[in-house]
């Protein structure tokens, strides 16, 4: 099985369109950190210094960055934060960095006339819209001149020096907002629990003496930290493990499109390997959405083992080349001569009752043609139901009656 976070796909699907959804000004206040900054670093304490107060003269904008930065509220400020360190970080691991290239690009007064004029503007779109130029220049319809529009880029990049414009971007604006919401700077030496600001999206640190989580918990802003703080304080590990997952739960049913996407990242942008296995996370994400709000999807795993689980050995390792082979070799189990394909079991999907649910919506729900369909399609063998955290259960609706309660 392999499930592989697709860099390019978050770049071309998400990133690049909500940063064309970013207002002007503050497509202005990007290029403006990217001219302004690209000579500042990191401080000590791994804020970025700001430009001196009177640098902006020189550039023609009428006020001080800080100033340009507090010009905009909460929500909007911290999901620029987020887009645009997205913008730049899931096109950086590649040998061209997109978001000064975006930077330049829309800012052309700072391009030199010689590259102007390689860069005839409907190619300059679609190398943008199609991602950097790579190797498959051809396949994905781009002009072979790319490469030299490509090499220009870079030259100019260096003479600019706009190199990590998005992650100072992202500094900027989430030090403005920590300020603005009233948190530490720094982490308070000792502290358990600690809100910060982590490219836009307000973040909850737990810490013990062994132990050590951060929870996305929303966009950051003033509002919402004050609705979150008093359901956080105090917790102990479990409760506070529930109350993070209940305000996450909340955040996601606030959210859509893009921002749901930014805030479900991860399990959103994996890619499925065509022709392998899919893994029990992979199809939990699948089917997390599946039941309506009937039923929360705890987890799948494989249970009833006959005659008990397959067991990879030294031999496998040897034998497999990149990826684990059980086929590689017998099972390890001591006496055991079955094949990987004779040990048998059930794969079992574990849910909870989002709510009282009665026996009757119960049915239709898990035996919807959509739910058996999947079912079939993904091997998974049957439900199993775990307790509920909040007390829900199945209950005997009568005949008719309604059960919306
Ligand atoms: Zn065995």
């Amino acid at each position: 099985m392999a499930w592989d976070f697709d860099y390019a796909r978050a770049w071309r699907d998400l990133y690049r369109p909500a940063y064309k959804c970013l207002s002007w000004d503050l497509r202005q206040l990007f290029r403006r950190v990217a001219v302004e900054c690209s000579e500042l670093h990191q401080r000590q304490d791994l804020w970025m210094h700001w430009p001196d107060e009177d640098s902006h003269y020189v550039h023609g904008f009428t006020e001080p960055l800080r100033a340009n930065f507090e010009s905009f509220d909460d929500e909007y400020l911290a999901w620029a934060s987020q887009v645009i360190f997205g913008l730049g970080h899931y096109a950086v691991g590649r040998d061209w960095q997109l978001a000064q290239w975006v930077a330049l690009v829309e800012k052309p007064e700072h391009l030199s006339e010689g590259f102007k004029k390689l860069v005839p503007s409907d190619e300059l779109e679609r190398v943008i819209l199609n991602g950097p130029p790579s190797a498959d220049a051809a396949e994905k319809g781009l002009n072979p001149a790319t490469q030299e529009v490509y090499d220009a880029a870079q030259k100019e990049i260096r003479n600019y020096g706009l190199g990590g414009a998005h992650w100072k971007f992202s500094k900027y604006a989430d030090e403005v907002l920590t300020v603005r919401l009233g948190l530490p700077l720094t982490e308070p030496h000792g502290a358990r629990l600690h809100f910060w600001i982590d490219d836009g999206w307000l973040t909850a640190r737990y810490s013990t003496k062994d132990y050590m989580g951060n929870y996305r918990l929303a966009l950051a802003t003033k509002t919402r930290l004050g609705r979150v703080r008093p359901l956080l304080e105090g917790k102990k590990p479990d409760a506070f493990e529930e109350a993070v997952e209940e305000i996450r739960e909340q955040t996601m049913k606030s959210l859509s499109g893009n921002r749901l996407d930014a805030f479900e990242l991860k399990p959103k942008y994996y890619t499925h390997e065509a022709g392998t296995s899919y893994s029990d996370e992979e199809l939990e994400y699948k089917f997390r959405t599946s039941f309506n709000g009937t039923f929360i999807v705890r987890g799948i795993r494989n249970v009833n083992f006959k005659p008990h689980p397959f067991t990879i050995g030294p031999k496998h390792m040897e034998n497999s080349g990149m990826y684990l082979d059980p086929n590689s070799a017998p099972c390890a189990v001591p006496g055991c001569k079955l094949k990987y394909e004779d040990h048998l079991s059930d794969k079992v999907m574990f849910l909870e009752c989002a709510r009282d649910v009665t026996e009757k919506e119960a049915k239709e729900v898990l035996g919807s043609q959509k739910i058996i369909d999947a079912m079939e399609h993904f091997e998974i063998d049957g439900f199993a139901f775990v307790e509920s955290r909040k007390g829900y259960k199945f209950v005997k609706g009568e005949e008719g009656e309604d059960t919306d309660a």
